[in-house]
């Protein structure tokens, strides 16, 4: 039974952390015309309310994305740009943001004609909710059903490129070792394709086991970007991760220098750093 619900937690400093990578990864890949399948294999809901009960009980956007948006005139790179071009629609009346996109929502705003999306819901009102909201784009497809393995049915695709967002919710301690096996077979699948997988940085480190089997497995070409809070809380997350397989060339730099941007404590409080977990 899934009991994690995404809107308590949309905008906090680890989305702000995923969704800079994953539209600094669509959009670079974009510099080519040819065609992307992209897959999103823990979608949530794609679309979340900033000023709603469940994101003002834990003020966890408020100390993410409500914190980037007034600095926004600051943030001049493509990087940056694309991102809050893609916030902007959901700014209120009090200049705050109302609402903030989920990853398909990221997705969706830089789907090209030639560009499908496929995207992964388990958790049934969820799954729901992103059915009804995908049910008016002809290039989106929604699955109620494990992302993982709806990911490995569809591989290789037929489009020449292929883009993967991984983002579980972690509630179930094997589904490190899960998305570990699970990016072995689909790399060996398709192995061109970008991966990005994000995950938690808590208490005991249990994303090591994540990295770990990444490490010692055939995967190549892994990066791995990290932001840790300066002021961490007793309880919860501490940092957010993503690995990305076969990022474009530049996008580690391009990623750090745009964590770099708002990492200062009148934005997120944060350090980032960036690294090859497995090099080429
Ligand atoms: N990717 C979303 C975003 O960036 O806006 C947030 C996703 S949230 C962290 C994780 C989601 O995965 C939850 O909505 C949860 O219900 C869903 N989920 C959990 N296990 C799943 C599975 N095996 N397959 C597909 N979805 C799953």
């Amino acid at each position: 039974m899934l009991s994690y619900l995404h809107a308590f937690h949309a905008g906090n400093f680890a989305d702000v952390h995923k969704h800079a990578a994953l539209t600094l990864a669509v959009r670079m890949m974009q510099a080519k015309s040819s065609a992307i399948a992209c897959f999103d294999t823990h979608a949530g809901s794609a679309s979340y309310d900033l000023a709603g009960e469940r994101a003002l009980k834990t003020g966890e956007a408020a100390a993410g994305i409500q914190k980037v948006w007034p600095l926004r005139a600051e943030l001049h790179s493509d990087g940056w740009q694309a991102v809050l071009a893609g916030l902007a629609a959901g700014e209120g009346n009090d200049g705050q943001l109302a609402s903030y996109p989920g990853s398909p929502r990221w997705f969706l705003r830089y789907l090209r004609e030639q560009d499908t999306l496929t995207a992964f819901e388990l958790h049934p009102a969820e799954g729901e909710t992103l059915g009804q909201w995908a049910a008016g784009h002809s290039r989106v497809k929604v699955f109620q059903e494990d992302g993982l393995k709806g990911l490995l049915r569809h591989l290789p695709p037929r489009q020449p490129r292929l883009l993967v967002l991984t983002d579980p919710s972690y509630e179930i301690k094997s589904d490190y070792e899960e998305v570990a096996n699970t990016l072995v077979r689909a790399w060996q699948k398709c192995r061109h394709g970008v991966y990005l997988i994000w995950y938690p940085i808590l208490a005991g480190f249990p994303h090591k086991r994540l990295k770990d089997a990444v490490s010692e497995g055939p995967v190549r070409k892994v990066l791995c970007s990290e932001v840790a809070l300066n002021r961490a809380p007793q309880r919860g997350m501490s940092g957010s991760g993503v690995l990305v397989v076969n990022p474009p060339w530049g996008f580690d730099t391009r990623l750090a220098e745009m964590m770099d941007a708002v990492s200062g404590d009148r934005c997120l409080g944060l350090s980032s750093n960036s690294s090859w977990l497995v090099p080429e």
